[in-house]
C-alpha cells in the first residue's frame, strides 16, 4: 500500500495524520538566504528540515514550492520579452527547475527517513497569500494551477496540498487542476479572527464549492491559533468528510516571516511547543483529523504535537 493510501485508510478508520511545520521561515530561521526558495544553494539545509520533520513524526511533509512560479518571476519584470532582455537565459524555466528539485530534496529525505511518509506538493495562491484583492482572471488561474499541479505531478508527489487559499474562486480552479491531473487534493483556507476567508467569503461557501470536486481533507492554515479554532469550528458545522488545521506564531515581518521559534524574536516566543499543543488538543476535541503547523513553527513543535497524540491514541503511535 502506498504511503498516501495508509493515510487515507487511518482517516477512514477516524484516526489522526500528522503534518510538518513551517518549512520556509525554518529554512529562514536556519540562516539560509530565501533566493530561490534556498534550493540552488543549500539544498542540504531544505533537505535537513524535511528529515527533521520526519524523525519528529511527521506523516506527511510538504514540498517547499510555496509561491514557486513563473508568475512569480515575471512579476518583477514588465512582461516575458522584459524578462527575457534582461533577465538571466532560463530565468522563465526557474521555477519549474526548483519545483522539481524541491520534490527531489523531498523525497531524498523521506528516503533516508525510511519512514512511510507522505509527499504533498505545496501549492499556494498564484498572487500574495493575504491579499484576494489581487486573485488573477479564471482563465490565468487555470493555466498557472494547471501548470504548476503538472510539474508536481511529473515529479511524482503523492498528492497536492493547495494551501493559504483566500478565495474561493481560486481554491476552486486549482482543485480543477489537481483533479485533472489524476492526483488526490487537500485544500486549506487562510481565515480572518471572524472564521472567514480573507476575502470575507464564509467556509460554507467554500466548502459547497470544493465538495464536488472531492477533496480528501479541507483545512484552514496560517493564522494565529486562536483564529484557526473558531474557523475549525464553523468549518466542522459545514463538513462532514475530515478537516485539519495548522496554525501559524509569530509575526509576519514583510517581505518575509523571518520569524523562527527563538526568544524575543518576531513574537514565535509567545507560542512554545506546549503551548501550541493545548490549542491543538481543542482542535482534536472539534473533530480536526489532521493538525500541523504553519509559518514560524519548528520541528519541536510537531515533535510535541506527536507525543500529544501518541497520548491519545496509543494504539495508533
Ligand atoms: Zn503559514
Amino acid at each position: 500500500m502506498s504511503a498516501y493510501a495508509r493515510l487515507q485508510e487511518r482517516l477512514k478508520q477516524g484516526g489522526t495524520v500528522l503534518l510538518d511545520g513551517g518549512v520556509g521561515t525554518e529554512i529562514l530561521r536556519r540562516g539560509v538566504y530565501w533566493r530561490g526558495h534556498g534550493l540552488e544553494r543549500c539544498p542540504e539545509i531544505v533537505e535537513a528540515v524535511h528529515a527533521d520533520y520526519l524523525a519528529a513524526g511527521a506523516d506527511l511533509i510538504s514540498t517547499n514550492t510555496f509561491q514557486l512560479t513563473r508568475r512569480s518571476y515575471l512579476n518583477l519584470f514588465q512582461g516575458l520579452d522584459h524578462m527575457r532582455r534582461i533577465g538571466p537565459p532560463g530565468l522563465e524555466n526557474r521555477a519549474a527547475e526548483l519545483t522539481r528539485k524541491a520534490v527531489e530534496v523531498a523525497k531524498r529525505a523521506r528516503e533516508k527517513s525510511q519512514r512511510q511518509a507522505a509527499i504533498a506538493g505545496s501549492v499556494s495562491p498564484l498572487q500574495h497569500c493575504y491579499r484576494p484583492d489581487l486573485v488573477p482572471p479564471d482563465a490565468d488561474l487555470h493555466r498557472e494551477h494547471s501548470e504548476t499541479v503538472n510539474q508536481l505531478a511529473a515529479a511524482d508527489v503523492d498528492l497536492i496540498l493547495l494551501e493559504t487559499m483566500n478565495t474561493v474562486r481560486e481554491a476552486r480552479i486549482a482543485l480543477e487542476a489537481a483533479r485533472a491531473a489524476r492526483l488526490p487534493a487537500w485544500v486549506s483556507f487562510v481565515v480572518d479572527e471572524k472564521a472567514r476567508l480573507l476575502s470575507g467569503e464564509s467556509l460554507a461557501e467554500a466548502v459547497r464549492a470544493v465538495e464536488p470536486l472531492h477533496p480528501d481533507v479541507v483545512l484552514v492554515n496560517c493564522a494565529p491559533p486562536e483564529d484557526i479554532t473558531a474557523a475549525l469550528a464553523e468549518l466542522r458545522r459545514h463538513r462532514s468528510g475530515p478537516i485539519g488545521a495548522y496554525a501559524h506564531i509569530g509575526h509576519y515581518n514583510p517581505p518575509s516571516w523571518k520569524a523562527g521559534f527563538y526568544p524575543g524574536f518576531s513574537g514565535t516566543e509567545a507560542w512554545p511547543p506546549e503551548r501550541y499543543c493545548g490549542v491543538a488538543q481543542k482542535w482534536l476535541a472539534l473533530g480536526a483529523q489532521v493538525i500541523g503547523s504553519c509559518c514560524g513553527t519548528t520541528p519541536d513543535h510537531i515533535r510535541a504535537l506527536k507525543a500529544a497524540l501518541a497520548e491519545r491514541q496509543p494504539a495508533r503511535a
